[in-house]
């Protein structure tokens, strides 16, 4: 029963001479131990965290990829994995976007897909991205383990935000990513204590304590984003609404001004991020430019009730 008290110690004493299983928390710790093992039991594989999700896709790209080699890119993902890619062209990373709904290219030696894509809600072939010869890791923030266990379909790697649905509280910025190989985590792990790349125990303990509502919170965002995806798909300012049929992450494109839109809700509150218990919509062109339609919502919805929601998108609509 409950949580176990948060360790914020940053050195343990030696056992007999030796260093035991904790002695200095750059390394590890047993609040970060007890969230990795929790995290690792959901995805099946072994569970590494870091200090955000971009932290934990830094740490993938520089440990186990080399200069020269290129990373084959779910396009439409999450604008600021290119992104940070793009911060390790002049080290020699190279990358090429590809459409993830079908097989990727080769030549390439890792494939980055995103499940769904975010904000664009394409879902992976995942048995496509098996059948390559290149190790796979699928960003799994929007689907959570609830949905998706992708190293299951053959991936070698799981990513995620775990500042989105794992925590799902919008307090606590943390990433992690699960190994399906021992020898992969241990060259992370290897890799996180000599750069740093680490989290702390109080985003761990925040992390335990979101995994034991992940699944209500998770069940119960699908059942209501589904219903307002529908409900979207009817309104006459809605052009378009993309939704992959779970999940609590969706995007549509607004006849009139988005920005009007955005910013007549009183429930939803418009602001960036996603995964919360409390809906929040955004505009994303603000931040990927033409990379996104200009009318492009997008939507994560929280824990509030349906009707009230649907009432605060319709009045929202009409500006
Ligand atoms: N992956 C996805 C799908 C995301 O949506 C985000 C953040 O929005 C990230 C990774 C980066 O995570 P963090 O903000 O924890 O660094």
């Amino acid at each position: 029963m409950g949580l176990p008290p948060v360790d914020r110690s940053t050195l343990w004493p030696y056992e007999d001479g030796e260093p035991g299983e904790f002695y200095y928390q750059r390394y590890a710790h047993p609040t970060g131990a007890a969230a990795e093992k929790a995290l690792g039991e959901l995805d099946g594989g072994e569970a590494l965290l870091f200090s955000s999700g971009t932290g934990a896709a830094t740490s993938v790209v520089l440990a186990l990829l080399d200069p020269g080699d290129t990373i084959a890119v779910a396009e439409g993902c999450y604008f600021g994995t290119p992104t940070m890619f793009g911060v390790f062209e002049r080290w020699g990373l190279k990358y090429v976007e590809f459409d993830q709904t079908g097989p990727p290219p080769e030549g390439v030696q890792l494939v980055w897909l995103e499940a769904p894509s975010n904000p664009f809600l394409t879902m992976p072939d995942l048995e496509a991205a098996a059948a390559h010869r290149a190790p796979v890791l699928v960003d799994s923030t929007a689907a959570t383990p609830i949905h998706l266990r992708p190293l299951e379909h053959g991936a070698d790697l799981v990513l995620h935000s775990a500042t989105k649905y794992l925590g799902g509280h919008s307090d606590v910025l943390l990433g992690a990513v699960v190994c399906r190989e021992r020898e992969t985590a241990e060259r992370l792990r290897t890799f996180r204590y000599r750069t740093g790349i680490v989290a702390a125990p109080d985003p761990a303990w925040l992390l335990l304590r979101g995994l034991k509502t992940l699944e209500a919170r998770v069940l119960r965002q699908t059942e209501t984003a589904q219903e307002l995806a529908a409900r979207l798909g009817q309104h006459p300012r809605v052009e378009t609404v993309r939704y992959p049929g779970f999940g609590g992450l969706l995007s549509f494109d607004v006849a009139g001004d988005p920005r009007k839109v955005e910013t007549a809700t009183r429930v939803i509150v418009n602001a960036t991020s996603l995964g919360g218990v409390e809906s929040t919509m955004e505009s994303r062109h603000r931040w990927e430019g033409d990379r996104v339609p200009v009318s492009l919502l997008r939507l994560s919805v929280g824990l509030e009730d349906v009707e009230e929601l649907w009432a605060d998108l319709d009045q929202a609509l009409q500006n």
